[in-house]
């Protein structure tokens, strides 16, 4: 019996890996999951309800019990669209805060798996390859340095005609980025069977297209 595709898209903030996996998955027509916004969500919900990001039991019941709807490019929780009210950057830090507990982990493990589905699956976030779906058919490790980041999330930031200087985003860039490789459980790393993609000089077309040509030499069919 062949298992369910899977291509897993794992990197750092802000390093397009969320256009990158999303694009792959629409081209090759599979399911696309953002791991990321499960995260968001939990955090978004506990800042909802004033918990703290130490409430460990709490915030894992949470994770285990989170009901979420992904309708095209819209997320909803019960009725209620959070699709953009998960981005701010509250909320992010938030998720960054409470990923590190093993709790939260555990609850959104299955729901990740539940997304497995034919034909099959691309996914981005921080454990894909490594834990998550750890037999993936295709590894992606796409990172850009942090001052490439840093201006590409000012120019999205300016696009929404929010503020922010540069300086302060790649501060909190490099913050984020301490946390997720630093952290006990699950922490952002390659997997030594990624394919490392740096996309510090890349288009985004372009690092599509070079997903899609390593994809073609892994799939056995
Ligand atoms: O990818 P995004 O920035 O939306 O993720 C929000 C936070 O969720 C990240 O800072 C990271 O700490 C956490 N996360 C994680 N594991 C994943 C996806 C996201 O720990 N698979």
């Amino acid at each position: 019996m062949i298992s369910v595709p899977v291509i897993t898209i794992d990197g750092p903030a802000s390093s397009g890996k969320g256009t990158v996996a999303s694009r792959v998955a629409s081209l090759l027509g599979y399911h696309y999951l953002d791991s990321g916004a499960l995260y968001r969500l939990v955090a978004f919900l506990a800042l909802r309800k004033g918990m703290s990001s130490e409430a460990a039991g709490d915030l894992g019941e949470l994770a285990r019990t989170l009901t979420v709807r992904f309708e095209l490019d819209r997320i909803f929780l019960e009725q209620e669209d959070v699709t953009l009210a998960i981005r701010d950057e509250s909320v992010g830090k938030m998720a960054s805060m409470i990923s590190a507990i093993p709790q939260v982990r555990a609850g959104l493990l299955e729901k990740q798996r539940n997304f497995r589905k034919l034909p099959g699956l691309v996914c981005d976030g921080r454990d894909m390859g490594t834990v998550v779906f750890s037999d993936a058919l295709l590894k992606v490790y796409l990172t850009a340095r942090q001052e490439i980041r840093a201006q590409r999330r000012y120019k999205q930031l300016m696009e929404k005609e929010k503020g922010g200087s540069i300086e302060n985003i790649l501060a909190d860039i490099r913050e984020r980025d301490a946390r997720d490789t630093m952290r006990a459980v699950a922490p952002l790393r390659q997997s030594q069977d990624a394919f490392f993609l740096d996309t510090s000089q890349l288009t985004i077309d372009e690092a599509v297209q070079e997903v899609l040509r390593r994809y073609e030499v892994v799939k056995p069919w």
